[in-house]
């Protein structure tokens, strides 16, 4: 066995972070690797696994001709000032309707992007994305890739956010696709996760020869968080943005259970 510590800030980061309009994203600059979209004419920048992974995706659709990528990792600044600039344009309305809080987007986590169809006037805001064609084909590639469709219509009122068919989360492998499987927002499946308390109870996604065990793990309120993990076996730690960590367990089908 070996024992991790997690120190007290780790509970902002990790790939399944919830920042909506309750908990705010508490990442700083420091803490990002951000890289820039691989095409001539994109200056938009993303967290280093993540540009990788939607290149990947994008590559095996063959579809960079088709899709742009409109909008990724922004700055608390940024984010301030197209707020600011929508209330201005857009109004009030619309802008709590389509826009986050300053402090409260997921673009600020480096782990979000927004999508548009190619074509002559893409809409900054609300660029278009549909459920037909490469779009559809992208939505479909992307949750074996760990990305998840972040507002869906059906969940506007658990996310707080208007259904945005553009908006795109990575959330990692697997959980892009238990959260598929159960039609789970990023909000539930953060709860849900809670009925598993790490090395008691686990949470079992089997994938090929693997058996993924996802649990939740309670970080201490006023010291770092310690657990005990079995050697050898490759794990996965992110913060929850809110109470805790979610471990994930990658071990073969076969035992050492
Ligand atoms: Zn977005």
């Amino acid at each position: 066995m070996k024992s991790i510590t997690l120190e007290k800030n780790c509970i902002y980061d990790g790939n399944l972070i919830l920042v909506n309009g309750q908990y705010p994203c508490m990442k700083n600059g420091a803490e990002h690797t951000l890289l820039p979209i691989n095409t001539d004419t994109n200056r938009v920048q993303l967290e280093a696994n993540v540009v990788k992974l939607l290149s990947s995706i994008i590559d095996k659709l063959n579809a960079w001709e088709q899709i742009r990528v409109v909008s990724g990792w922004r700055s608390a600044q940024e984010q301030q000032e197209i707020y600011t600039q929508s209330l201005k344009e857009n109004g009030t309305a619309f802008t709590q309707k389509y826009v986050a809080l300053p402090g409260h987007s997921e673009h600020q986590t480096g782990l979000a992007i927004d999508l548009a169809r190619e074509q002559a006037n893409i809409d900054f805001l609300c660029p278009d994305f549909p459920y037909v064609g490469v779009c559809q084909a992208f939505r479909k590639n992307a949750i074996s890739y760990g990305f998840i469709e972040r507002y869906p219509k059906t969940k506007e009122s658990i996310t707080g956010i208007a259904h945005e068919p553009w908006h795109f989360r990575y959330v990692g492998v697997p959980h892009a696709e238990i959260m598929r499987k159960h039609n789970f927002a990023l909000e539930e499946y953060i709860c849900f996760l809670k009925n598993y308390p790490y090395d008691k109870k686990y949470y079992i996604f089997r994938i090929k020869d693997m058996c993924i065990e996802v649990s939740y793990l309670a970080a201490e309120k006023t010291a770092d968080t310690s657990f005990e993990l079995d050697d050898n076996i490759p794990y996965s730690v992110s913060g929850n943005n809110i109470d805790g960590y979610i471990i994930t367990e990658w071990r073969k089908n076969n035992g050492n259970q």
